[in-house]
């Protein structure tokens, strides 16, 4: 998506190398004009496959989620980082360790909101190591649902996530898809 690479470019900083700080725009101040485009990208590449639910996880995956699923007109569901005791009922749980913060958290979805008449698009705003997605994927196996797929706003391809998702078959679209970035160059993006 040039526009999306066009913006990442242009206000994208490089931190060490392998972090994308993408807050001016992404995920502290989010620009929603940029969001819609996400947003019918996403429609465009999963129309058709008979999504209901758009899952994805907090905190910064939640505002592209929705705006996403406008353009679906379905409901969104976050998974929750800890368990809260103001969620009755049964969960779903999982373990995601944390990219950016290097811990590991407990993951839930409440099983209202998750069940097998689900078709299910994952949204997230950034793939690394693959660990959110994978969490993300076993709360929906857990429920019964069906995976449509992920929608990924930025994958870092040069990290192993990507590959090894695609490889057990999981459909994974990645909306820029960065090769290498340094904090001299800046970033370069595989297609
Ligand atoms: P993974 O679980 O694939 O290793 O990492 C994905 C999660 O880590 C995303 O949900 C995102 O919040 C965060 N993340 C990973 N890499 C980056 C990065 O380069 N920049 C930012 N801002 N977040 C990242």
């Amino acid at each position: 998506m040039e526009l999306l690479k066009r913006r990442i470019q242009q206000d994208g900083t490089v931190k060490g190398n392998d972090v994308l700080k993408v807050d001016s725009f992404l995920n502290h101040q989010m620009d929603i004009a940029l969001f819609e485009e996400i947003g019918k990208e996403f429609l465009r590449r999963f129309e058709g496959c008979g999504v209901n639910k758009i899952l994805t996880i907090e905190a910064s995956g939640i505002g592209i989620a929705c705006i996403t699923a406008q353009f679906f007109r379905c409901p969104v569901v976050f998974a929750k980082k800890s368990q809260t005791k103001n969620i009755a009922g049964d969960l779903y749980t999982t373990k995601v360790e944390s990219f950016t913060h290097g811990r590991v958290y407990d993951v839930i979805v409440s099983q209202k909101f998750l069940g097998r008449s689900d078709k299910v698009l994952i949204i997230d705003d950034f793939l690394a190591n693959g660990a959110a997605l994978e969490g993300l994927i076993d709360l929906v196996h857990q429920s019964g649902a069906q995976l449509a797929g992920a929608g990924i706003v930025i994958e870092k391809a040069f990290q192993p996530g990507g590959d090894r998702l695609r490889a057990k078959g999981v459909r994974v679209e990645s909306l820029a898809r960065v090769k290498s970035m340094c904090e001299e160059t800046g970033v370069e993006f595989l297609d």
